[in-house]
């Protein structure tokens, strides 16, 4: 009799993971998946391994913004999979589609608390940090497992999942036609979502009799890939806008219409706003004076309904993913329908010409030491000539100056600290934008963010990334004049030489001192390709404490 062909628990995974055109995953190797990740890699799957679990986690999710395909993560059990879940609730919270995959120990030893090896019950954790959770443990549920991951990933707003997989499900043997048979490819995932003809209207009616109409773009618009019916909104409108950070560049920021250097002046006076793919959330106040006018009234387009009214009443809400919406407005918009408001865009243009101004002044000082903005101005001239370059950013100060004074040209090339304004992105973003696009990434780091991170320049090294790393090094947390006594809670090593860290592992170093050398280190770091950390030092006294957000800072009253 002939015997029936068998296959397991791995092989399954790895089947599933292909079938549903997974063709990347990011993680750390160990107990007990590296059987997993060996077999991917033979399978044609390229695995980036990372030196922390964090780090593999936030490439997942911002390959998952860039693709609009669950980035996939695999940890091991335990404290792998704990350090994995701070990127599961990064990428949840911000609408990044990613799917943390962790093996974990023994089922019936973790629930009776017999004290396994890693014994967690990981699932329970990993519930409120994520969009949906599930676990795995018959080699026949792999494939419905990851089906319903997948598709809890990237319908709807989009967020983190957390799949678990124990480590018996993997070991263990199945029939072969029963393991095809239980493989699941999700028809329309992310099916669209159109609005309804009502709240189109509604929105329409609004706006036909604003005065002063703006429009925001948030990160969800960059999410959704809607560049071009958010430029014909916009052209078609004659209305300005204002991109959140990480939708900067689905308009060039030079656009004539950009009122991103009016920020205060376009909120603080608008009276009907669009908000697309944008919350209402601490990082536009709230919609609250006085950031914004009390009587301000908003058009809010987005795929989730309960999004709507979280912090003001929105009068026209537009339930739907945004290109459907977009669409639907547009051809509701009868030419005329929104009449054009010229007094409103000249004095929007004449306050941002002043601050313009202003900047490029900033920009145009050439002090000794460096500051943040001297040296972020060099970086600037260099990426004008470079609109192809990922811009990955985050710090305090340097992400506050590098927000402002990086223009970005195309759509999801500014990869930030997000929702949260979270540290240790940095490296992660850096490596994920490089691995998915191909493309020269510039992470633009504070000395303090990239701490968080900084061990995966070997990572970088290892897979030869194109990814530049520039360190504002002003030797601190915030800023780096602490004294010299006992460390200070905000200071670190004065004149500390992070280029040497990336020789360590064969990449190229600079160390600078000044803009000229900067902007050359740049260029050379981008012309060659090749990994590169350029330790830009800063004036130790340049930065403010808490970057822009000082009044989210309590400080103690009897502190003197
Ligand atoms: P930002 O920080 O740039 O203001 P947020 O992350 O606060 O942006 O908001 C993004 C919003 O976009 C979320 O409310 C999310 O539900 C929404 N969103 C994400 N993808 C889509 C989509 N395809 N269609 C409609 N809305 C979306
Ligand atoms: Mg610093």
């Amino acid at each position: 009799m002939e015997s029936t062909p068998m296959t397991d628990g791995f092989h399954v995974m790895v089947d599933a993971l292909k079938l549903n055109g997974i063709d990347t995953i990011y993680g750390v190797a160990g107990i007990p998946i590296t059987d997993l990740l060996r077999l991917a890699q033979s399978e044609g799957i390229r695995y980036i391994g990372f030196r922390h679990e964090q780090n593999a986690g936030n490439a997942a999710a911002i390959a998952g913004f860039l693709t609009q395909k669950p980035g996939v993560c695999l940890t091991v059990s335990g404290p792998g999979f704990l350090n994995g879940l701070v990127a599961l609730a990064n990428a949840t919270t911000n609408c990044f589609p990613m799917i943390l995959i962790s093996g974990s120990s023994d089922r019936s030893i973790i629930d009776l608390q017999q004290g396994d090896y890693e014994e967690l019950d990981q699932l329970s954790i990993a519930k409120p940090f994520s969009k949906a959770a599930f676990r795995v443990n018959n080699p026949e549920d792999i494939g419905v497992g990851l089906a319903r991951s997948i598709r809890a990933a990237v319908s709807g707003r989009p967020g983190g999942v957390y799949l678990d997989i124990t480590a018996k499900t993997l070991g263990s043997v199945l029939d072969l036609k029963a393991s095809e048979r239980s493989l699941i490819r999700p028809v329309d995932p992310a099916p669209r979502q159109i609005p309804s003809p009502e709240s189109i209207s509604r929105a329409v009616q609004l706006l036909s009799g604003a005065l002063r109409p703006l429009i925001v773009l948030g990160k969800g618009a960059a999410y959704a890939q809607a560049e071009v019916e958010v430029k014909t909104l916009v052209e078609e409108t004659h209305i300005p806008f204002l991109p959140m950070s990480m939708a900067k560049g689905l308009l060039p920021d030079n656009h004539p219409q950009s009122a991103a250097a009016a920020r205060s002046y376009a909120l603080g006076n608008a009276d009907v706003v669009v908000l697309v793919g944008a919350r209402l959330n601490w990082l536009l106040s709230h919609g609250k004076s006085p950031l914004w006018s009390e009587s301000c009234q908003y058009i809010q387009v987005d795929i989730d309904s309960t999004e709507m009214d979280s912090n003001r009443p929105i009068v026209a809400p537009v339930v739907g993913d945004i290109r459907s919406s977009l669409r639907a407005l547009l051809q509701a918009l009868k030419p005329g329908s929104v009449p054009v408001r010229s007094e409103w865009l000249d004095a929007i243009g004449e306050k941002k010409q002043k601050n313009l101004n202003r900047m490029a002044e900033r920009l145009r000082a050439n002090p000794d030491p460096m500051n943040f903005s001297s040296a972020l101005g060099q970086v600037r001239e260099v990426l004008l000539a470079r609109p192809d370059v990922y811009v990955v950013n985050e710090g305090a100060n340097a992400l506050d100056f590098g927000r402002n004074i990086i223009d970005m040209n195309l759509p999801r090339h500014r990869l930030d600290s997000g929702t949260w304004g979270i540290m240790g992105i940095g490296m992660g973003y850096a490596i994920a934008a490089a691995v998915e696009t191909g493309q020269p990434v510039v992470a633009i780091e504070g000395d303090s963010a990239f701490g968080f991170s900084g061990m995966e320049i070997e990572t970088i090294c290892r897979y030869k990334l194109p990814v530049t790393t520039v360190i504002l090094n002003n030797g601190g947390i915030y800023r780096g004049d602490t004294g010299d006594g006992e460390p200070s809670p905000t200071g670190f090593v004065r004149d500390a030489r992070y280029d040497k860290l990336i020789e360590a592992f064969g990449g190229v170093g600079y160390h600078v001192t000044n803009t000229e050398s900067l902007a050359q280190a740049l260029q050379a770091g981008l012309g060659s390709g090749r990994p590169t950390l350029i330790n830009a030092v800063i004036d130790p006294t340049a930065g403010t404490e808490s970057g822009h957000i000082q009044s989210l800072n309590p400080k103690s009253a009897l502190h003197q």
